[in-house]
């Protein structure tokens, strides 16, 4: 079959011919439906070091966003309905720790003596024509779109995760949330924000046609660049955002994050752009601002994502690609080009 294979750090990806799989024990076959490009595999196989981070060493077959058809079960699987659609929770840790017990893989314990974070993350993942996952990690989508839901399995449950996290800071009325990074993440971040909280949300990004986006979904838009900050404390009456999420992550834009921070806000970091220390200082700081970063979420969160897309409550903007073009889509996630979510289809029309 057909896969796109992380073939070394600093090198872009392969499509390769690669061995259809086979389910062991616990794990189930799925015929992929969509694969979202996340712009993680970006700093995996163009910014990440060999070294940094040897779970994310080649070969593996990239994808981490993925849903599909069940094509055939394991030994020992039960309760998983052959030809259904589910998405696949991404995450994956020893499975017995306390944080992987109570659904969060991603904080694995023992993450430390794993080989591997994930199905399309160490693991083969979902950019080919068949991709295999524990039969734990795969969350219903009934009668849902299944190519338009991939993006829920990333694009979707990280944000969520860090909004839940922040909804303290947001919870009551006149409040303020700030969205750094209008892509994949941060336009479902914007919705996600307008279905769970009253706050007004205010958003930036580079690329104006994706404040466009976000100012369709709801959101007050503030360009970058000189006077940004003093732009977005205006909005606020001078007081700051009760809560900021920076989707970039990059030096520029925490310090963005920070300075537009008012006292007792959270501050959460999810771009994975800033390798290098950020500089705090006691006086510059808003007294009590929580700096924090989150990664992903729990498979009990991405439940609760399907709900909400069922709801109408999250639709991801997708282009569609085929598997053959996929490395065109990561192309584009390389230059910027893409706007929304690009989602790999490698059966049938894109
Ligand atoms: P994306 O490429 O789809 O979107 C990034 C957006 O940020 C683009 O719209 C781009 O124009 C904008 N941008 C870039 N630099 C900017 C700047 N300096 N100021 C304002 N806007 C800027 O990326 P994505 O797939 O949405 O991922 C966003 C980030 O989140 C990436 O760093 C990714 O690695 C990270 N990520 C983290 C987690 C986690 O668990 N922490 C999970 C998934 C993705
Ligand atoms: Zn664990």
């Amino acid at each position: 079959m057909k896969a796109v294979v992380h073939t070394g750090y600093h090198t872009f990806p392969s499509l390769k011919d690669i061995e259809k799989p086979t389910p062991g024990p616990g794990e189930v076959l799925l015929k992929v439906a969509g694969a979202g490009a996340c712009h993680s595999d970006v700093a995996i196989f163009h910014e990440f070091d060999e070294g940094l981070n040897p779970q994310m060493d080649p070969e593996f077959v990239l994808g981490h966003e993925t849903s599909g058809w069940v094509e055939s079960v394991g030994e020992g699987v039960t309760g998983i309905e052959q030809g259904a659609a589910y998405l696949i929770y991404g995450p994956v840790g020893c499975g017995v720790c306390r944080a992987c017990t109570r659904g969060q893989d991603t904080y694995c314990e023992n993450a430390s003596t794993m080989a591997y974070a994930g199905v399309g993350l160490g693991l083969n993942g979902g950019m080919a024509e068949y991709v295999v996952a524990p039969a734990r990690n795969l969350v219903p989508l009934g009668d849902a779109d299944p190519v338009d839901a991939a993006p829920l399995a990333d694009a979707a449950l990280t944000p969520y995760h860090a909004i839940k996290l922040a909804l303290p800071h947001l919870n009551g009325g006149g409040k303020f949330a700030l969205v750094i990074g209008l892509g994949g993440l941060g336009l479902i971040a914007v919705q996600i924000l307008k279905a769970l909280t009253g706050a007004t949300i205010i958003a930036t990004d580079m690329k104006e046609e994706a404040m466009a986006e976000a100012e369709k979904l709801g959101a007050v838009t503030v360009p970058g660049g000189e006077g940004q900050v003093e732009r977005i404390r205006e909005i606020t009456g001078g007081q700051g955002v009760d809560a900021a999420f920076d989707f970039v992550g990059v030096g520029a834009t925490v310090t963005t994050a920070m300075q537009s921070a008012g006292r007792q806000s959270r501050v959460t970091i999810v771009g994975i752009g800033n390798l290098s220390p950020y500089e705090w200082a006691f006086l510059t700081t808003p007294y009590e601002a929580e700096l924090v970063n989150t990664y992903w979420g729990t498979v009990e969160e991405l439940h609760e994502v399907v709900d909400m897309y069922k709801a109408g409550q999250i639709t991801p903007q997708v282009t569609r690609y085929s598997l053959d073009d996929a490395l065109e889509a990561y192309q584009a996630l390389v230059d910027g080009t893409i706007s929304g979510r690009a989602v790999i289809v490698p059966h049938g029309e894109v």
